[in-house]
């Protein structure tokens, strides 16, 4: 079978322990067919040396090659405990490329959820770059988010956080559709900010703000040097309480918009 494997394509996809076996350009993007090097497997259950069962194949979209939606054909090999008095009976194989009942590859989900975490980007870019559906990308990104958001060492490290309000939905009850958006502003080792929304919660007011960091404990709430804010009273209340430490900035878009405003105001005075 290796000779079947296109070195350079491999090169290309770069997947420890998967091989093209062909590179197809479609009308939407690249599709490669793939499989594992797999070629022994052991009975889950007992451990003989498995025999061949045949393939499946299963249609997976990765990460974009030269900004090109790609797709690849897994042929999974199926394989069948040699007892026959197994109750193993069938299995198919696993790599870490993609999991059970998923579209999308391991890294293509990883490569979504960093692009909407750490790039600004969105859910409907992403889809559009891997060349699927919203509901599909968000399926898979969804799963990996709520892995990060569950990680206990997610906030280590944050030392100045910032806080807004947006406009999470244009209908329903005016107090219902704002949400308050809080960003991680911590600078590195060159002082350079890497912003990071850490949370969102519903509703805009200095409870909501102030809840949120009791909500992290005092260990975080003193560790924050820094809280950025607009110059909405309530949020600089929850500052005062909650980080009483903390420097509080407030930051350059509202310091410009009071200056313009007053501004505006002196000249229609004179
Ligand atoms: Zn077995």
């Amino acid at each position: 079978m290796c000779g079947a494997w296109y070195a350079r394509a491999d090169a290309i996809l770069g997947v420890p322990g998967i091989h093209t076996t062909a590179v197809n350009e479609t009308a939407t993007g690249l599709s490669l067919h793939v499989e594992t090097d797999q070629i022994l497997a052991g009975c889950p259950a007992c451990g003989v040396v498995a025999v061949g069962h045949g393939r499946r194949k299963v249609w997976l979209h990765d990460t974009p090659i030269s900004g090109r939606p790609v797709r690849l054909l897994w042929a999974k090999r199926l394989w069948r405990c040699a007892d026959d008095h197994c109750p193993a009976g069938a299995f198919t194989e696993e790599h870490p490329l993609a999991g059970a009942k998923t579209k999308l590859t391991a890294r293509a989900i990883v490569w979504a959820t960093n692009a909407l975490e750490r790039y600004d980007s969105t859910v409907s870019a992403v889809a559009h770059q891997l060349g699927v559906s919203w509901r599909t990308a968000w399926a898979g990104i969804e799963v990996e988010a709520t892995r990060r958001i569950g990680r206990a060492d997610r906030l280590a490290g944050v030392d100045a956080l910032g806080v807004d309000e947006h406009v999470w939905t244009p209908v329903g009850f005016p107090g219902n559709r704002m949400v308050t958006g809080i960003i991680g502003q911590t600078r590195d080792k060159e002082v350079k900010m890497h912003a990071r929304l850490l949370d969102l919660v519903p509703g805009r007011s200095g409870k909501v703000y102030a809840d949120w960091l009791k909500e992290q404990g005092q260990e975080f709430t003193q560790g924050i040097k820094v809280a950025t804010l607009d110059p909405f009273r309530g949020y600089a209340n929850a500052v005062r309480d909650e980080l009483p430490e903390a420097i509080q900035v407030v930051d350059a878009f509202h310091i410009v918009k009071l200056g313009t405003a007053m501004v505006d105001d002196v000249r229609r005075r004179v």
